[in-house]
């Protein structure tokens, strides 16, 4: 079987277009700018190249980008104070507080310290809850992009029988719960887990969260299951000495080989991220000014 290739890249633009024109709407019709403030704390790379672009798509879309970069020694209580400010300020929607922190502030402090509603990230313990719990809540960036983009393949995800590889807090957990909310049948498989080849073969839907390079290979998919790809890895390039390349924790080849649809990596979960992230803005503007909530691209 050849499997359809989900391109990412393409699903992404669409979301940022539909976020685009839901932020015309609301500056024709309601004189509303949604408003995204993201915080750094540090210099590292990483985390000033994920804010780069998150601000670049941010003004793309329409909306206002606020970006406040504070020094590595920043105070817990001076961060506290900032997310505070930005807490009551009107003109901000969404709320995100680039992870990781440096070591002397408390993560989990610093989340939950963003009011939930402008937690766009979806982090905070009360959101946690709410969609552990089947409620309206503000929903992870990446798990979310991963339900659009089956949700599109599959239309209903009723009676599926979904294994989601991994369980961390960011994408792992609230992935499975999602998936029980579209009334999957859900199996979480984790480093512990037994014979979890066979676990993964049974399923109509593996969501791969692992972090380790294409470990999940085709034999353990079944024929026509969808394979979501969240892994992201930077291993040595095979052919070019010196260069590296991206890679999934699924390995995609033989994994194209035995699947119905599948996505690549890099260009298939990774750009949908920033996508739901404005998508999240955009749902915690509509819900603040008691407006309705985007159809499409909220979970
Ligand atoms: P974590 O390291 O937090 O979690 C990894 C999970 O995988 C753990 O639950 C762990 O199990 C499980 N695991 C590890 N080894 C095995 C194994 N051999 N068999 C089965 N399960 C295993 O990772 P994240 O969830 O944060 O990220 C996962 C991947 O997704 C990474 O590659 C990351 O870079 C990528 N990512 C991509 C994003 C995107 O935008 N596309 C966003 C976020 C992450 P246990 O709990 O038992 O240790």
């Amino acid at each position: 079987m050849s499997a359809k290739i989900i391109d990412g890249k393409e699903f992404a633009a669409n979301v940022r277009a539909q976020v685009a024109k839901h932020v015309t709407r609301l500056k024709n019709d309601h004189d509303i700018t949604p408003g995204l403030a993201v915080v750094l704390v540090g210099e590292d790379p990483a985390s000033q190249v994920y804010v780069r672009n998150k601000h670049k798509s941010t003004i793309e879309v329409g909306m206002n980008s606020f970006e406040h970069r504070l020094d590595a020694d920043t105070s817990e209580v001076d961060l506290l104070a900032l997310i505070d400010q930005l807490n009551n300020d009107p003109s901000v929607h969404g709320i995100l507080c680039q992870l990781p922190l440096p070591e002397h502030l408390n993560e989990e402090l610093v989340i939950n310290s963003i009011i939930p509603e402008k937690d766009v990230d979806g982090f905070h313990i009360s959101n946690v809850g709410l969609l552990g719990t089947g409620q309206r809540s503000m929903v992870p960036c990446t798990p979310l992009g991963c339900l659009m983009m089956l949700r599109d393949h599959h239309g209903s995800l009723s009676g599926l029988n979904a294994v989601v590889v991994g369980r961390s807090n960011i994408v792992g957990k609230p992935m499975a719960n999602l998936l029980l909310k579209d009334s999957c049948t859900v199996t979480i498989a984790h480093s512990r887990t037994k014979d979890i080849e066979s676990i993964c073969r049974a399923a109509d839907i593996v969501v791969a969260a692992v972090g380790r390079p294409e470990m999940i290979t085709g034999d353990w998919i079944g024929e026509g299951a969808t394979v979501i790809d969240v892994g992201i890895n930077r291993i040595p390039h095979p052919e070019k000495e010196g260069k590296s390349k991206l890679v999934g924790d699924v390995h995609f080849e033989s994994a194209a080989a035995k699947a119905g649809a599948i996505t690549p990596v890099p260009g298939g979960v990774g750009p949908m991220t920033i996508a739901c992230l404005l998508a999240n803005t955009l749902t915690a503007c509509s819900r603040a000014n008691g407006l309705d909530e985007p159809e499409g691209l909220t979970a």
